[in-house]
Order: C-alpha cells, then structure tokens, then sequence
C-alpha cells in the first residue's frame, strides 16, 4: 500500500510507497518551513506536515494539488512558493537532520516539481481555502526539527 500525489487536471500522478511519501515529506517540511513567511506559506508547511500516516492512516497521505488552497489573485506568488520549497529540497537543505540519507526522495521531488510546473492558473477555478484539520494553534515548530508542527506533534520525531 502506498500514496499517490495527483495532479488531476492535467493526468499526472507520482506513486510512492509509505516510506517513500515520509521522506518526500519531511525534506519538503525542512525546506519550506525555514522560508515560509506569509500565512499562506505557513499554511502550505503545515497542510504538508497534516499528510501524515499517524493521523490519517498508511495510504490516506495522498493528495491532489487541487488541495492546495490557491487563489487567484496570488496563484503566482504561492507556486513560486511551493516551487521554492521543492528546489530547496532538491539541494538536500537539512537533510542531516532525518538522521539518515535517503537514497531515492530525489526522482519525487523531480516528477513533484514537474507536476507543480504544469499546474496552471487555469486549473484553479474558484479560490480555494485549506482543509486544516490538525493544525497546531498557535503555529509552533518543532525544538529539535525546525520544522512546522501539526496538533500531535513534529511529523518528523513522529516517523522515527
Ligand atoms: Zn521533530
């Protein structure tokens, strides 16, 4: 059983393993949580960190980047945001502290990257809001990770 990551709108999907969506998402929290700023941004990191098995169950972590809550007025400035977050976490930023080196995250993050590039403001429609269900409030950040938490704790300490 794993995930999938979809976009839909344009018949693109990438499939991981449970352990591979774990380490997808962790480097994409310790990227985006040092440079999210607005609060949408942090909102992005945390919706992320809510993608996780301990919350929702091995293979609900899924999500299509319709999910994503974009809005017009600002679509540009928010893919700039998640792409950023993929480029960093393509240059390995902090992944020293998983602990560990993981071998394979690097091909998701280039399938995950294509995907976000494809994704168009046409595909939007109607702005949308997050579906936050676990968010921690007010936001906190992980003492030892860095990294946004969701209302149990840090998805990163909770994977280990
Ligand atoms: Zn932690």
């Amino acid at each position: 059983m794993g995930n999938l990551i979809t976009n839909e709108k344009n018949g693109e999907y990438l499939q991981l393993s449970n352990g591979g969506t774990s380490v997808l998402i962790s480097v994409l929290l310790l990227s985006g949580s040092d440079v999210a700023e607005t609060e949408w941004e942090q909102n992005f990191v945390a919706w992320l960190a809510e993608h996780d098995h301990s919350l929702l169950g091995p293979g609900m972590c899924g999500f299509d980047l319709n999910d994503i809550a974009w809005n017009n007025k600002d679509f540009q400035k928010q893919k700039i945001f998640v792409l950023k977050t993929i480029h960093r976490a393509m240059k390995k930023h902090r992944w020293t502290a998983l602990g560990y080196e993981p071998p394979y995250v690097g091909e998701s993050l280039i399938k995950l990257r294509d995907m976000v590039d494809h994704y168009q403001q046409s595909h939007v429609g109607k702005d949308r809001e997050w579906e936050l269900q676990f968010k921690a409030d007010p936001p906190r950040k992980c003492p030892k990770h860095a990294v946004f938490e969701h209302a149990s704790g840090c998805y990163i300490c909770l994977d280990n």
